[in-house]
């Protein structure tokens, strides 16, 4: 069966940041918080871009991490502060939660977390709570800040409600919730917060997830460099465009071997059905998928579909414009690793000039 997240007693005055954070905590609201909830970043090893096509990733988790101090009371209401000064305090009633992906301010992100416990919980009342919010993963650089926020927000709003759920239940929950965002990622940074273990980097597999310990070589050191330009992927396309260049590409090989296109939405779905090599896949791109700019006219006529039918069941809100026009098949000559090569070889939208 599948573990529970621990829960620890710590001596919050041993503990410099959970110290600084009690005080924030108390300065804020006047009492002190009844406990804390941590949720890990995370960095890839192997693998990026590909957890949204079905396909295994091997990431680790980093110290970095989000840090909340929580305490509970019956107003019904939820009191969100940050140690941060740039992301400001927000109140919204437990009954009330709404997120707004036009305009992904970090409340929503933990907002997202609240909610998919409560959708999964079958929209009871949730209990109310304060919390203060303190974070140490660089924002927007690829270390899954977004993703440690709502899987902390997750976290504690079970606890908040006495409620129970194992790792990979609140991994699964986490990874659908923080689309409510508008980022339709694939799973891996929520499930590798949740199933990290210390020392051991871990082998993430989908459909059912499932993790596996891969020991990291005795004294390795992981050096992560951060460039500091920002990629904010709820505010931009950039993310979701590659995962709608995915589907599209999924729906074309699937329809041009005969599949039941409709119902495939990923790469990996393919190659299973196909029961095909990576060579054969590759094969396939290369002799269905041609190199020149696709308009969406082509990938309707291709695929039969009407150009409502692409926006509602291919494309994501954010994705709709008429900026994301053509479309361009990309193949990724980098090639981290043969699968990451083969699959970012798909139909790729290039902003209309
Ligand atoms: P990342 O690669 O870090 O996941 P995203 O663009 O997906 O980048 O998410 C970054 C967003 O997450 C920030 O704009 C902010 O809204 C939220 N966030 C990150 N760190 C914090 C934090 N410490 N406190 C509040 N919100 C945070
Ligand atoms: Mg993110």
């Amino acid at each position: 069966m599948a573990a529970h997240p621990p829960k620890t007693k710590i001596l919050i005055s041993a503990n410099k940041r959970l110290q600084n954070l009690k005080e924030a905590f108390e300065k804020k609201y006047g009492e002190a918080p009844l406990f804390y909830a941590q949720a890990p970043g995370r960095v890839n090893l192997i693998g990026e871009h590909i957890d949204y096509c079905g396909y295994a990733v091997l990431p680790m988790a980093i110290e970095q991490s989000i840090l909340a101090a929580v305490t509970v009371n019956d107003s019904k209401k939820i009191y969100l502060a940050n140690t941060e000064p740039k992301y400001k305090d927000f109140t919204v009633s437990s009954e009330d939660i709404e997120i707004d992906k036009d305009n992904p301010q970090w409340y929503y992100y933990f907002l997202c977390g609240v909610k998919g416990i409560q959708e999964h919980l079958g929209k009871v009342p949730l209990s109310g709570m304060k919390c203060v919010v303190d974070g140490t993963i660089p924002a927007s650089s690829g270390l899954s800040s977004s993703s440690a926020l709502v899987c902390c927000a997750a976290l504690l709003t079970m606890e908040v409600n006495h409620k129970s759920l194992n790792k990979v239940a609140l991994a699964e929950i986490s990874a659908k919730c923080e689309r409510y965002i508008g980022t339709e990622g694939g799973g891996m940074d929520q499930s590798i917060s949740f199933l990290a273990e210390e020392g051991t980097a871990k082998l993430i597999e989908f459909h059912p997830l499932r993790a596996s310990d891969v020991r990291l070589p005795e004294g390795a050191v992981f050096v992560i460099s951060n460039c500091c330009v920002e990629m904010n992927k709820a505010a931009t396309s950039h993310f979701n465009i590659r995962v709608v260049e995915c589907r599209i590409a999924t729906k074309m090989l699937a329809k041009a071997r005969g599949l039941e296109w409709g119902r495939l939405l990923k790469l990996s779905q393919v190659q299973t059905e196909l029961e095909a090599s990576l060579e054969e896949m590759l094969r396939l791109v290369a002799e269905v998928l041609h190199p020149e700019p696709y308009s969406r006219e082509e990938v309707c006529k291709v695929l039969g579909i009407t150009t409502e039918q692409l926006c509602t069941d291919l494309l994501s809100p954010n994705t709709h414009a008429d900026g994301a026009g053509k479309l361009v098949v990309y193949t990724n000559q980098c090639g981290r690793s043969r699968q990451a090569s083969c699959l970012h070889q798909s139909v790729r939208t290039e902003p209309a000039s």
